[in-house]
């Protein structure tokens, strides 16, 4: 299982990344339906501070206090720097949570900011971006990035025997390039994102609150075709994951399901979180 996700416009939005075991949003929910999972969560990574994204905080951080399990391991919050609904949870939590049994930290975070979380040889990080949701709310999307390293390109047509032989004479370093491999991105409850932030990303976890067109009234959250657009111009490599889904379409989803080819000539599937339902992925 890579991802683990709630979605419903409105209501609650929390994703379970399960490789790096982080928590994006975190709304209501997310402790009672997680479990055990709850306490393998090491770091939660906050878009924005509506109360579908962060009701589920105070579970979480209390569950990790109370009930069996690991009480020793850290947990951190990052959140966008300036937040004023998030800052508030976050004095309601360090009030109502005198005696934590473990060390909880909050972190907040600008655009561009990274956040590593493996080293090694093929080091891991979260890089936050900006999105645009309300007006008079600062927000933010995560990238979940991989360093790899591949042939460089102007190697391309060169045999073995070539590469081998130009290792060994100027090192590896002659032959190999590194790249930044984006694995899993998530932009909130935004507009359609600016396709360059998630640009060859491997799953696009986009909102989708409104899958006909015309039910939106403002200019807040995205429909279907605008994240479509946005996973195309970002040349996504698998999977364009709609969240944050609107009730209101739980037939049409069927609907859609149904009419076969409609997504043809996309290099990546597209899926649909049903709202109200958990979903996992892979
Ligand atoms: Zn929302
Ligand atoms: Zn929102």
């Amino acid at each position: 299982m890579r991802l683990l996700i709630y979605s419903k416009a409105l209501y609650s939005t929390w994703i379970y990344y399960n490789p790096d075991r982080l928590l994006f949003d975190a709304g209501e929910g997310a402790s009672s339906i997680l479990g055990n999972k709850a306490f393998a969560i090491r770091r939660i990574f906050l878009s924005h501070g509506h109360a579908d994204h962060i009701g589920g905080l105070i579970g979480l951080v209390n569950i990790r206090n109370n009930a069996m399990g690991d009480k020793e391991k850290e947990l951190s919050i990052y959140y966008p720097e300036g937040n004023y609904f998030v800052s508030e949870m976050m004095n309601f939590i360090a009030r109502t949570n005198r005696r934590l049994s473990y060390s909880l930290e909050w972190i907040p975070v600008k655009p561009g900011d990274r956040i590593e979380l493996l080293g090694g040889q093929m080091p891991r990080y979260v890089e936050a971006f900006p999105t645009v949701h309300v007006h008079n709310e600062v927000s933010l999307g995560y990238n979940v990035v991989e360093v790899r390293h591949r042939l460089k390109a102007e190697l391309a047509g060169a045999s073995q025997e070539e590469i081998v032989a130009r290792a060994k004479a100027d090192g590896r370093e002659a032959v190999t390039e590194y790249y930044h491999q984006k694995l899993f991105s998530y932009g909130g409850d935004s507009v359609g994102l600016k396709p360059a932030y998630v640009a060859d990303t491997e799953i696009l976890c986009h909102d989708t609150t409104f899958l006909d067109e015309e039910d939106r009234k403002e200019y807040k959250h995205a429909t279907l075709a605008e994240a479509i657009q946005v996973a195309r111009a970002a040349r996504v490599k698998h999977e364009l994951l709609c969240i944050h889904i609107s009730s209101r379409y739980k037939s049409k989803i069927r609907e859609i399901k149904a009419a076969s080819g409609v997504y043809e000539g996309l290099s990546f599937k597209v899926t649909f979180v049903p709202p109200g339902r958990i979903f996992t992925a892979e």
